[in-house]
């Protein structure tokens, strides 16, 4: 269980949002705008505790506290978790 930290778009406010939210419309409780509640697409661990966190993709580099150990790090711009593509860097000689 995590919350989603979201940010309302029109008033700027931030709003901690249960994970079990994620994809619902709901009303900003300062200004009452609807607003969809993003799917967290960002998985990643925190590097202090190694809580599993989740932000969405919009947060990505931008700072976040661990509930856990509630230490202060920063979303990485992808997701630990592996991926499709799968594909390996070559490192070419030089
Ligand atoms: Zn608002
Ligand atoms: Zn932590």
């Amino acid at each position: 269980m995590s919350d989603i930290l979201f940010k309302c778009w029109n008033c700027s406010k931030c709003l901690a949002i249960s994970d079990q939210a994620e994809g619902k419309n709901i009303y900003c409780p300062d200004c009452a705008k609807q607003l969809v509640i993003p799917k967290p697409s960002l998985n990643y661990k925190c590097v202090y505790c190694g809580y599993d966190l989740c932000s969405p993709r919009m947060y990505a580099g931008e700072e976040a506290g661990c509930p856990s150990c509630e230490q202060i790090l920063t979303i990485p711009e992808e997701s630990d978790a592996p991926d499709e593509t799968g594909e390996i860097s070559q490192d070419e000689k030089t």
